[in-house]
């Protein structure tokens, strides 16, 4: 571990320990005994602290729209009444960002449970180095899982549809191009940025550039070797599709809609942009991912459609692998 790292943990725990202290405090549950389990164990004491609260649940009304809450079955607007035999089926509820971050934490801790049985090294420091398909499959497995985790959110917690969060096949055909093209003009555009900021940094004798060498020679190991190698097909399959499409749903399905219920669209974006940015633990890289993360939204949110966005974040990702491969 080094001190960033040290760093980002520390400051992680420290600020989940606070949110759920001052959680418990409001809904009567201990807020001593949580908030240490939460200082201490945070990947499993916060997702237990919220999931373990049922959720408040809403049901609209069928004759005027209002939104009522679940203990009456009577509109207070317009008196309509549902019959107790319909009431069940109306019912749903609305997640908040302690479920993304419930989730990922839970996504995060599989990663290294996962790494640990297959017996794979996460933080290659450059020698000896391991198989790489190892290294993708556990890949697989914890995107497979961040998608199992985000879909029992929304309906199974939530019981809202999928379609709910933009996740809807119509105008495919529109999104498809304007996505991939979205994504392409994103590649330059970072580039552009990270290299601008390496070299503002360098003026202020921040080494940007040399950490930026020393995180793209990790990044350079458990790539596929060339393009005949049969691992670049996996490789495709999962960096290229499954993680485009488990990250948008959890970061734009799940956690913009909810800072965009409490901020609005706006201040939701800048947010889930920094925490996006910040989660890659990597500050050379750190402006360009926060203007990826921008950028995403707001095609999402233009769009009203996670299509876009899922495109988009495939040809970033696409284009990052066929450039790794070719300059093995
Ligand atoms: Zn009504």
């Amino acid at each position: 571990m080094d001190l960033s790292e040290i760093i980002y943990y520390t400051v992680t725990a420290v600020a989940l320990a606070i949110w759920v202290y001052r959680d418990a405090l409001t809904s009567q549950r201990n807020q001593w005994l949580w908030g240490t389990g939460v200082l201490l164990n945070s990947t499993f004491f916060f997702p237990l602290y919220f999931w373990t609260r049922p959720p408040e649940f809403y049901w609209r009304c069928p004759q005027c729209d209002r939104t009522n809450r679940a203990w009456t079955r009577q509109c207070p607007r317009c008196e309509a009444v549902v019959p107790a035999i319909d009431m069940e089926s109306r019912l749903y509820g609305f997640w908040t960002e302690a479920d993304a971050v419930s989730i990922f934490l839970l996504t995060q801790a599989t990663t290294l449970f996962v790494a640990f049985m297959v017996g794979v090294e996460l933080a290659p420091n450059g020698e000896g180095i391991q198989d790489a398909s190892k290294l993708w499959l556990v890949q697989m497995i914890t995107v497979n899982v961040m998608l199992a985790l985000s879909f029992y959110c929304i309906t199974v917690r939530y019981r809202r549809a999928v379609q709910d969060i933009g996740l809807r096949t119509e105008n495919w055909l529109r999104w498809m191009p304007l996505g991939l093209l979205a994504g392409l003009a994103l590649v330059f555009i970072q580039n552009g940025i990270t290299t601008i900021f390496a070299w503002a940094g360098s003026l202020f004798h921040f080494d940007l550039s040399g950490q930026l060498e020393r995180e793209m020679a990790t990044q350079q190991l458990g790539w596929p070797t060339s393009f005949h190698d049969p691992l670049l097909l996996v490789v495709l399959f999962v960096a290229g599709i499954l993680v485009p499409l488990g990250e948008e749903i959890l970061v734009r399905g799940i956690a913009y809609r909810a800072a965009r219920a409490r901020f609005g669209p706006g201040t939701g974006m800048i947010i889930i942009s920094l925490v996006f940015a910040f989660l890659h633990q990597s500050p050379a890289f750190f402006p360009g991912l926060f203007v990826i993360g921008l950028a995403l939204n707001y095609l999402y949110e233009r769009t009203n459609s996670l299509l876009p966005s899922i495109f988009a974040h495939a040809s970033i990702n696409i284009t990052a692998i066929l450039v790794k491969v070719s300059v093995q």
